[in-house]
């Protein structure tokens, strides 16, 4: 097990110590019957906020109205939340009411799906009143209760439910696939940025062919931003197989099936950030550039390193065996590059306006600079001053009116 593990089970001990219940819970217990990598651990405690910004010295208090701080304890971060249960979801975005219990088996029964309603304590115990154990030999995803019920209280789960058969390659259950289909449109109810968050975990889970597959034949994408209105993305996405690590690159590859759509009314609708309408539009251009013109060294200057590994994958995504590039190719590229970007040219813009004396500022200014990064980029300019200043006697500004 990994130090941060360990830790978790330190943090057990401390609330142990002090009379409180606490136990590691949800997607941790889960991975970790698996064999999956653990990403964040979760705990749940009989503690109340208040108790658990008394036992630790580093406390953000992230949610304390619905009982969640996170504690920071030797270098590491946990989310601990107090035993609770939920009143209504009159608004499906926050639970109208939360009311904190003393008992584990009621925290456990709010949860989503049995897979991720199982505690383990500090020796390693699972505790599993749902059968979520068994749910996970079997490979399924099954509501805990109800799923007809538990689907209307919080429609997120629908979405949920298909991002863990993406990430997991797991079945849903017939009854609780079938409440999904049934209840589907109560999807469109739920705040755009709650559904965001799942739906790129979906995209980067291990098997989203199945993701694709039911977020398509529930015809939950029928109530979604930009899907509701594109049959035809729609139909261009079923094929789609590739797991993709950010939005930048998933706006991208929505684009490129489909370049009706603008990757700023992805943006938009989806309310995602400027970050990545800048990292989508990168890659999308460079990929269409890719395509037209090869592994030229403009395009590789133009590709921010840390774009490199989902360049890559677009390219994987939209090419064939021939049009395959290792990442090694273009970083060897970028290391023989003469700048890397316009800031190192050997000539600026009022060195410009110095040579051509007879021309009143203008955008010529800027196209000049432009022409010279190319030509220096693609070596065939030299980036010395001399050299460029010989070049920028003999270029002629565009005609001005
Ligand atoms: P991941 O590995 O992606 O973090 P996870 O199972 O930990 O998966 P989280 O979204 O981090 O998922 O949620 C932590 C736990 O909280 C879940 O395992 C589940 O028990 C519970 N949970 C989260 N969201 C809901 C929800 N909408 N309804 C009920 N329970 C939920
Ligand atoms: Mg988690």
């Amino acid at each position: 097990l990994g130090t941060i593990f360990q830790r978790a089970i330190e943090v057990l001990e401390i609330f142990e110590k002090h009379g409180h219940k606490a136990f590691i819970v949800g997607g941790a217990v889960r991975d970790y019957q698996m064999g999956r990598n653990i990403g964040d651990i979760d705990i749940t405690t009989s503690a109340t906020p208040n108790e658990v910004l008394k036992l630790f010295a580093k406390v953000i208090p992230v949610g304390i109205e619905h009982g969640t701080v996170i504690v920071r304890y030797k270098k590491e971060s946990f989310e601990v939340t107090t035993f609770r249960v939920e009143g209504d979801y009159s608004d499906y975005r926050h639970p109208d009411h939360v009311q904190f219990v003393d008992n584990l088996e009621a925290d456990l029964a709010r949860r989503d799906f049995t897979i991720n309603a199982m505690a383990m304590d500090r020796y390693g115990n699972i505790i599993d009143p749902f059968n979520g154990s068994s749910d996970l030999s079997k490979h399924c995803i099954r509501a805990v209760g109800v799923a007809e019920e538990r689907f209307s209280e919080d429609p997120l789960r629908m979405m949920r439910a298909i991002r863990f058969a993406s990430q997991l390659g797991f079945v849903i259950e017939k009854e609780t696939l079938g409440a999904l289909c049934e209840n589907v449109e109560l999807i469109g109810r739920i705040a755009i940025e709650r559904i965001a968050v799942e739906f790129l975990k979906m995209f980067n889970g291990q098997y989203i062919a199945n993701g694709i597959t039911l977020v398509t034949k529930t015809k939950m994408l029928n109530f979604f931003p930009v899907f509701k209105d594109n049959p035809r993305l729609q139909t261009k996405i079923r094929k789609h197989e590739a797991t993709l690590f950010s939005y930048g690159e998933l706006i991208a590859v929505l684009h490129l099936y489909d370049e009706c759509v603008s990757i700023d009314e992805w943006v938009k609708t989806w309310k995602l950030s400027n970050q990545v309408r800048n990292e989508a539009k990168i890659l999308s251009n460079a990929c269409k550039y890719y395509f037209e013109n090869g592994l030229t060294k403009w395009l590789v200057y133009t590709i921010p390193p840390q774009c490199d590994e989902g360049f890559i994958r677009l390219i994987t995504v939209f090419g064939n065996e021939k049009s395959l590039i290792s990442i090694e190719k273009l970083r060897n590229i970028r290391s023989e590059l003469p700048i890397l970007s316009n800031s190192q040219l050997a000539i600026n813009g009022k060195d410009i306006i110095e040579l051509k004396p007879n021309y009143p500022k203008g955008p010529w200014i800027k196209q000049c600079l432009a022409e010279i990064e190319k030509n220096v980029v693609e070596a065939k300019l030299i980036n010395n001053q001399n050299n460029i200043r010989e070049w920028v006697k003999k270029w002629n500004p565009p005609e001005i009116d």
